[in-house]
């Protein structure tokens, strides 16, 4: 297996980065702190083309790979969390579900403006009444006529009500069989959709600078065209989506354990304690040791489930793994980043408790950690 960048990656590493370290890092805890979707940036990362690196020109994208939107997500989240998170969603669930099972129509009118920055997209799967039993959804569609209508509602959208938000991917019951068993399709509902409204944005612990709010659909019409792909294949559609997203949201994670190693590993060089720098303390060194050693196997788990998605391999288990173990080493890294600062660690302008707000959502979103484990026993044959 292949794991080392083509250059043409690592070009896209060198963009994402600079574009971070100049448009993003010096000001992301200011949006933050105001928890201001920052729709400047967004419509600036969307010019760089990021968005679309896994599409075909055709549709406004550069034709490029798996690996090379995975090292773009790792960098964006090196500088925020939010940032990254809006281009996943938009790119990673909603683009690639257009693009694997939209029509010719569909693919021309929503991902060419998605792949080139100049809208973002959203994926609504989960509502008020539970995320885990996603097949248990109650959102209902009914065909009249040329339209579909569309009742019900949805919870912790993201890129939901932004100024950038063009559409959103709905999954919702169009039929049940003889059991009460949900047959599920997924809908393109545009902003302007009639009967369709977003709710207030919730206050987060983490993601703070990226839009979540709830959605509702009372009597929402969209045309019959918008149904996308086959009628009642929605819940295998969301459920590849969300695989993929998964290794988004890894790539996502490798990217805020890179920048708290940093960040620490700096932090410890220059701070004195006892006479010392305190990276001259082995109880100090043996985190930072324990922190790239994470930051190295995320990166070889996720870079590897990329590898699959790109070769048009099974990646299911692959992606679970690499969600699971990314985000819960998350977890411990940005605790010891913050220990390794002390005092400063737990200010609210250290760079290091932001990335501490925004790890914990990582083992929830796309699937909580113990929905990964319940696929990986699957994929092991249990259950
Ligand atoms: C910031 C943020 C952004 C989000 N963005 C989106 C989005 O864009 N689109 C979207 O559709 N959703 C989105 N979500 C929703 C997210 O996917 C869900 O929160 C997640 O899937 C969990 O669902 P839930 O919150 O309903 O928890 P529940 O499903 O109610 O689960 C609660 C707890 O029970 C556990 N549990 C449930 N079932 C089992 C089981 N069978 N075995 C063991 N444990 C179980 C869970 O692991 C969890 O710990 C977002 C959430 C957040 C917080």
């Amino acid at each position: 297996m292949e794991l080392e960048l083509t250059e043409q990656q690592r070009i896209i590493q060198k963009m994402v980065r600079d574009f971070c370290d100049r448009e993003v890092l010096p000001v992301a805890d200011t949006w933050v702190a105001r928890e201001e979707f920052p729709v400047e940036v967004i419509r600036k990362v969307g010019k760089l083309g990021i968005a679309g690196l896994r599409f075909p020109a055709a549709y406004g994208g550069s034709d490029g790979d798996m690996l090379s939107v995975l090292v773009a997500l790792e960098e964006l989240a090196r500088g925020d969390a939010s940032v990254a998170v809006t281009i996943d969603v938009s790119a990673t669930l909603c683009g690639e579900l257009l693009y694997r099972y939209g029509t010719e129509e569909q693919k021309r009118r929503w991902l060419a403006p998605i792949a080139q920055g100049e809208i973002i997209g959203s994926f609504a799967l989960t509502e008020p009444e539970g995320g885990s039993d996603a097949a248990s959804i109650r959102t209902a569609a009914v065909r009249h006529g040329n339209e579909w209508v569309i009742n019900g509602s949805k919870a912790f959208i993201t890129n939901a009500g932004t100024p950038l938000t063009g559409l959103t991917i709905v999954a919702a019951v169009t039929s049940r069989d003889g059991k009460g068993k949900a047959a599920i399709s997924n809908f393109v509902v545009p902003s302007d959709a009639p009967g369709f409204s977003v709710g207030p944005a919730y206050h987060k612990l983490g993601w703070r600078a990226s839009a979540t709010r709830p959605l509702y659909f009372q009597d929402c019409r969209v045309p019959a065209a918008n149904l996308l792909g086959v009628e009642g294949r929605g819940l295998a559609q969301f459920l590849w989506a969300l695989d993929l997203g998964r290794v988004g949201l890894a790539a996502m994670a490798v990217g805020l354990m890179q920048a708290c190693l940093d960040l620490s590993v700096g932090y410890a060089q220059k701070r004195r304690a006892f006479g010392k720098s305190i990276a001259a303390f082995q109880a100090v060194q043996f985190k930072l040791a324990d922190m790239a050693t994470a930051v190295h196997l995320g990166r070889l788990v996720t870079y590897h489930a990329g590898t699959l998605v790109q070769r048009g391999l099974p990646f299911k288990r692959e992606a679970a793994i690499a969600k699971l173990f990314t985000s819960e080493a998350a977890l411990r890294v940005v605790d010891e980043a913050v220990q390794v600062h002390g005092g400063y660690g737990f200010m609210e302008d250290s760079p290091v408790s932001r990335y501490y707000r925004d790890a914990k959502v990582l083992t929830i979103g796309e699937g909580t950690s113990e929905m990964q484990r319940l696929v990986i026993a699957r994929e092991l044959g249990c259950g």
